[in-house]
């Protein structure tokens, strides 16, 4: 069945016309049209580097959010039943709209976000190459035939969209992170209702939906409601229409999000904070180890889930690697995130940036050594490195979310294995040695569920299954992981026969 909606504006094939810039972000796409939020309340979105206001948003309240998933659920029985290529010809395009759009969208990253250019090209990516792999999802939702105990019956197994998904998004990787929910929901045959950070409604929300406007998604099927999370959550969460929640951000949110969706017997998928060792063996190659540290610590001022956390270096190389590590650290160039130079841009917020310099003082307060003691300027900090880190230090402990990088000491991989695995937060973590296969033996008894051997921890690839354990939450991204994450299955069995009854 065609689904029916006006002919999309980017054809398949053919030259793009340079487009005209998205604006309007005063408003948000609500059950089919753009219009602002009733709440009467403005949410202001800042640069967090200069402080100009991008744009103030009238927030939506709990009416928009209803209005939202009714239309959600309205327009979601027409787009589930889309010819699969219809749907994945939306995502098709919208990959080419990212495309043609790759400057404007890099430009908000880096406005809006604090991001470097760097970093916003490398968001950028993701977000292209997720669209790409969400298209090819429609054709791979395939059922199964199962055989059955019972003489003349047939088993299917079909699966299908899970209906309504209600998506929270963080500000970190706002477009990425939003994205890897939104796209293959969209794909599976869902429609979609959003709340962006309030750091980050435009990218994390609005910008995705003009991409899929443009690429000709019919109108309800997403909906984005801006507002602070504290008034907008219950009755995001709530919803009798929202099916499933897909929520990234903070493990103190994300358990109330869980409690919710508990208490209303719905999917959780969380994806919460991260607390990733970066181990390096005796055998390491340093030099490549400390490539890999300075990187995986500092993308984005260390405000990444799979940002460095804990550096562990055995005692060993302990002073070979700090000797190479602490220089290169240092060189890093700090300041405004819109100079194609800059490696370390601002801090998301001041609350944000309080709260590390205060883990940081704690830890030097239970007799970490400084390295280096970066400065702060507005709200950017420049790097801190701390040695003499052990686990029971906050540095260590807790997320820091910020470009501080503890280093503390091993003795050995079993050592090494028992302090990495120290945390709730099982989310990434990486191992540095000579030996891929010693690497990967050590790999396998890691309790984060993802490990890079020689690698940085920041890999996130639009086909492969991406998600945390324990306190980091569960639930997978990528792949026929996501696809299974929103479809649900439907046993029908089909009894052929007359068939004898235990009873009557
Ligand atoms: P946060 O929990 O403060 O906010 C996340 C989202 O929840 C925002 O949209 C916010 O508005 C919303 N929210 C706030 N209160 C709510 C409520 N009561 N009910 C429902 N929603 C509510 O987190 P943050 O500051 O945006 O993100 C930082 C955290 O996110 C870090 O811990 C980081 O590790 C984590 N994170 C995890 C991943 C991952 O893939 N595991 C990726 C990026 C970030």
């Amino acid at each position: 069945m065609h689904v029916g909606h006006e002919t999309p504006s980017v054809p398949l094939d053919g030259a793009l016309d340079a487009p005209a810039r998205f604006d309007g972000f005063e408003r948000m796409p609500l059950a089919g049209s753009w219009r602002r939020g009733r709440a009467g309340k403005l949410l202001t979105d800042h640069d967090p580097y200069s402080g100009d206001v991008l744009v103030e948003i009238p927030a939506a309240d709990a009416r928009d959010v209803d209005e939202a998933y009714r239309a959600a659920a309205a327009s979601q029985r027409r787009w589930a039943v889309a010819l699969p290529q219809e749907r994945r010809d939306v995502l098709e395009r919208a990959a080419r709209v990212a495309e043609a759009r790759r400057e404007e969208i890099v430009e908000w990253l880096i406005k809006e976000s604090g991001s470097t250019r760097t970093k916003a090209i490398f968001e950028w990516k993701l977000f292209r190459d997720g669209l790409l792999e969400y298209a090819s999802h429609p054709f791979h939702a395939e059922g199964r035939i199962l055989p059955s105990s019972v003489p003349g019956k047939e088993n299917r197994v079909y699966r299908r969209p899970v209906g309504v998904v209600g998506v929270i998004g963080t500000w970190s990787f706002p477009l990425h992170l939003a994205t890897r929910a939104v796209g293959p929901a969209l794909a599976a045959g869902n429609a979609v209702v959003v709340k962006p950070s309030s750091h980050t409604p435009v990218t994390g929300g609005l910008v995705i939906a003009k991409v899929f406007e443009e690429a000709g998604l019919p109108p309800g099927v997403l909906s984005v409601v801006v507002g602070a999370g504290e008034d907008l959550g219950g009755p995001f969460v709530e919803h009798a229409l929202a099916r499933a929640i897909a929520f990234t951000g903070s493990q103190a949110v994300g358990r109330r999000v869980g409690e919710l969706c508990g208490r209303h017997v719905k999917r959780a998928r969380l994806e919460l904070g991260g607390n990733v060792p970066f181990i390096v063996l005796d055998d390491a190659d340093l030099d490549r180890a400390v490539d890999a540290a300075v990187a995986g610590k500092f993308l984005h001022q260390g405000q990444t889930d799979l940002a460095i956390n804990r550096i562990l270096v055995d005692a060993r190389v302990h002073d070979a690697f700090v000797a190479r590590f602490v220089p290169r650290v240092a060189s890093l160039r700090v300041g405004d995130p819109s100079d194609p130079k800059t490696a370390i841009g601002p801090i998301i917020s001041r609350a944000r940036l309080d709260d590390l310099l205060r883990k940081v003082d704690a830890t030097i307060a239970r007799g970490a050594a400084v390295l280096l003691r970066g400065q702060v300027s507005g709200l950017v900090l420049s790097p801190i490195v701390l040695s003499g880190v052990t686990n029971d230090m906050p540095a260590a402990y807790e997320e820091l979310f910020g470009p501080v990088a503890p280093i503390l000491r091993f003795d050995g991989e079993e050592d090494a294995i028992r302090i990495a695995n120290d945390t709730e937060l099982g989310l990434s973590s990486a191992v540095f040695t000579r030996d891929g296969e010693r690497g990967a033996r050590i790999a396998r008894r890691l309790e984060a569920p993802m490990t890079h051997v020689n690698d940085w921890p920041v890999n996130d690839e639009a086909h492969v299954a991406f998600g945390g354990e324990s306190a980091s939450g569960h639930g997978r991204h990528g792949g026929r992981w996501a696809l299974d994450e929103l479809t649900s299955v439907h046993w029908i069995s089909v009894q052929e026969t007359r068939r004898r009854y235990p009873i009557g």
